[in-house]
């Protein structure tokens, strides 16, 4: 799987995309994630890739041009090598992302993320360039940048090896909740007070662990 990122600040990924299980996946070659810069597909001298809102309103807006130009690139990159594309813009009015979407997704080769700034981006990229547009939830945030990192840590989990050989809990039954040592803990000034783990956990009784929780579930897929 191969990520492609297109945007205005490259930098934002290196520290997360070098830590953990990403870093793994990265160094076995499960995935891939390549970083292009928006202001490197502009012609003019200082990389500018936005302008004002046709209709008037407050703030710029990413032009189609400098998008367009990227996503040709990345394209004609992977052209041929009977790949599986995917486009996705990342906006406040798009699908929102889900575990399901997620899994989708992961059936793809090659997603070529883009990533919004300012006051948006040109529509005629949602219209024309991307095959879908994804919201990571019901809030504003400054870019595209964090969705697309959520996007590709929740898209890399449904990649088989991306976990090692230990599953996830939300793949084996739903995320449930879970406890370690101590079985009691006693935090200092509350005097007799202990903070306890559930007795049926401690109980050895598989079976009754099992439909403790699954009753305790968030949700199951
Ligand atoms: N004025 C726009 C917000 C632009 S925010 C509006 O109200 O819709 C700038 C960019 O950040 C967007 O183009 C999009 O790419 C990204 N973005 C912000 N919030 C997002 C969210 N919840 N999900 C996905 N992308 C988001």
């Amino acid at each position: 799987m191969r990520f492609h990122i297109i945007t205005i600040f490259p930098n934002i990924f290196d520290s997360y995309l070098n830590e953990s299980l990403i870093k793994r996946a990265k160094k076995t070659n499960l995935i891939e994630v390549a970083i292009h810069n928006l202001r490197d597909f502009t012609n003019n001298k200082h990389g500018k890739v936005d302008d004002k809102p046709f209709g008037g309103g407050p703030g710029m807006v990413i032009q189609i041009e400098p998008v367009y130009k990227a996503v040709q690139f990345v394209k004609s990159k992977v052209k041929g090598k009977r790949s599986k594309v995917r486009t996705i813009l990342f906006s406040t009015r798009g699908k929102k992302l889900e575990a399901k979407s997620a899994r989708r997704l992961a059936k793809y080769n090659e997603l070529i993320l883009i990533c919004g700034r300012y006051e948006g981006v040109d529509e005629r990229v949602a219209e024309q360039l991307a095959d879908e547009e994804i919201s990571i939830g019901d809030y504003v945030l400054s870019g595209g940048e964090l969705p697309a990192l959520v996007l590709m840590e929740t898209v890399s989990r449904f990649l088989p090896g991306f976990l090692g050989k230990q599953k996830s809990l939300e793949e084996i039954k739903g995320s449930y909740p879970v406890y370690s040592r101590p079985p009691e803990f006693s935090p200092k000034n509350l005097g007799r007070e202990k903070w306890k783990v559930p007795k049926i956990l401690l109980s050895g009784n598989h079976k009754k662990i099992e439909e403790w929780r699954k009753a305790h579930s968030s949700w199951k897929f």
